[in-house]
């Protein structure tokens, strides 16, 4: 716990009034959207940056008094990544949320970290331009915490992820160093790409205060195939067959009929709670191209035993069917009092066996799971439902998640595609990463924070 001394400082930088460290206050900011009890610490005191040099001064007197500092944006992630297991400050994001600069010539955004992403894609289709990343909580999810997650969603199986939209950064070093990384440019071949290390590091490196995003044109029209099945091994070999006829749709996501019935019964949006899995497969691009992706896809399906297929192409009908799938979160938090959603990934070949696999693995250990993902990718979000009040059922999520992990690498994949690994996943870490890379990881972690004060106790023991 800090000393009351150390709070007024913080408080003589930045005002009163931006700092929080009243116990109600602190509850909100010892949890993120990981559930798990024991990740339940309070912070030390929350405080609202405003500018570039209130985040330099707060590190600079942090990294001189070795306190923690813990960025958070909308707190959604899914791995203990913004909590503060050893307290410390929280440096809140929320009123660095303004668009800088939009360049429709350039196709470039200048945002702030606490800019939510919705905001970003709303003002980018204004000028026909688009930003892709689009994990299922776009809606209050922020550029800071998409950029320390490199998060991505659905359309990632055509337009990448984050870091393919990252130009340059403006970051504060843990001693209040301001730093640019990377170039305003489409392209840039001068020197190390630091701006990427920084995407996907957990805010463990560096903070960041500005970003340069690029964007690129709108698709001209998209159009939703939906397809249900009676096996899953079917719909996910008829996914696999769409990517072979050389067709890239923008998404294809998945639903298993757990999902399908519990999405179902909390929204009543008429999907067929009886078939065992519904494929969404999102086409987009020229108007002139959409005949031949759709017929295409289409026969694939057909022959691939898929039932009641369907076309949606009013903007509508397709928002009412993504708005189904991104309920599926919301939906499972009705089958227990706790739900813990994990992220798996293995090469294509392989989601058979782990998409069955999970669901013997969650079946033997008696737990209720929702699985959903982004099968185009080879990418799979088994969603458990339970009570993590109840010992016994703890110890066989516990089970059942290591299980998962096991399985995962021993397919040829790994343990997150698109959640990070926060304080959840860190003692999988060596059963997933090569020693040598872990070990050259840790070297620049000292390179940048020698005092171990940026979210410590995450990515690492
Ligand atoms: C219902 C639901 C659905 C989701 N679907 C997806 C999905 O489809 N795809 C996907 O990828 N993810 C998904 N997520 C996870 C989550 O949305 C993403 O990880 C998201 O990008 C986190 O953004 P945030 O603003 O909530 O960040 P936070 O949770 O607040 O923070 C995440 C990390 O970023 C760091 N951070 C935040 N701001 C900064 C900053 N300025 N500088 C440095 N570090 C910073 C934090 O310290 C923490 O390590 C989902 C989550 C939920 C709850």
């Amino acid at each position: 716990m800090l000393l009351k001394n150390k709070i007024n400082s913080i408080k003589s930088i930045l005002g009163n009034s931006k700092v929080l460290t009243s116990r109600e206050e602190l509850y909100c900011y010892a949890q993120d959207s990981t559930n798990l009890r024991e990740n339940c610490v309070l912070p030390d005191c929350v405080v609202y940056v405003e500018t570039i040099e209130e985040v330099q001064e707060i590190l600079k007197f942090a990294n001189k008094n070795k306190i923690p500092v813990v960025s958070r944006g909308a707190g959604t992630n899914m791995v203990a990544a913004c909590t503060c297991p050893s307290g410390g400050i929280i440096l809140n994001f929320s009123r660095m949320n303004k668009i800088l600069d939009f360049n429709p010539i350039n196709m470039t955004m200048r945002v702030q970290p606490g800019v939510v992403l919705k905001d970003i894609k709303e003002l980018a289709l204004e000028e026909g331009l688009f930003y892709p990343p689009d994990p299922s909580n776009y809606k209050v999810s922020t550029i800071g915490g998409s950029i320390a997650q490199s998060s991505s969603g659905a359309r990632a199986l055509k337009y990448g992820t984050t870091k393919d939209y990252i130009l340059s950064l403006k970051v504060v070093l843990a001693d209040g160093t301001l730093v640019k990384l990377g170039a305003d440019t489409i392209k840039d071949a001068v020197g190390y790409h630091l701006n990427q290390l920084i995407v996907g590091s957990e805010g463990t490196l560096a903070v960041v205060v500005e970003a340069d995003l690029k964007l690129i044109p709108k698709p001209e029209t998209r159009q939703v195939i939906t397809a249900y099945f009676e096996s899953i091994q079917d719909s996910i070999i008829a996914s696999t067959s769409i990517l072979k006829s050389k067709i890239l749709p923008s998404t294809i996501d998945f639903m298993d009929n757990n999902s399908i019935r519990t999405v179902e019964e909390f929204s009543c949006v008429g999907l067929d709670v009886t078939k065992e899995a519904l494929l969404i497969i999102e086409l987009d691009g020229f108007i002139s191209s959409m005949e031949y992706q759709i017929e295409t896809v289409l026969n694939i399906l057909q022959n691939n035993n898929a039932k009641d297929i369907q076309v949606a192409k009013e903007e509508n009908e397709i928002e009412k069917i993504w708005g189904s799938r991104r309920a599926s979160f919301a939906a499972t938090t009705r089958l227990a009092p706790d739900v813990v959603s994990d992220d798996i990934i293995v090469p294509r070949e392989n989601l058979v066996k782990l998409v069955l696999g999970c669901k013997n693995i969650c079946n033997e250990n008696n737990l209720q799971v929702c699985i959903v993902g982004h099968i185009g990718d080879g990418n799979i979000h088994p969603q458990i439902a339970l009570d993590l009040d109840d010992d016994n059922q703890f110890k066989q999520y516990l089970d059942a998640k290591s299980r998962m992990y096991d399985l995962a690498i021993n397919l040829g994949g790994t343990i997150s595609a698109e959640h990070g690994v926060g304080k959840e996943k860190i003692s999988y870490l060596d059963a997933t990463l090569d020693i040598n890379s872990i070990k050259l990881m840790k070297q620049i972690k000292k390179i940048f924070d020698p005092n171990n004060i940026l979210n410590p106790g995450k990515v690492f023991k």
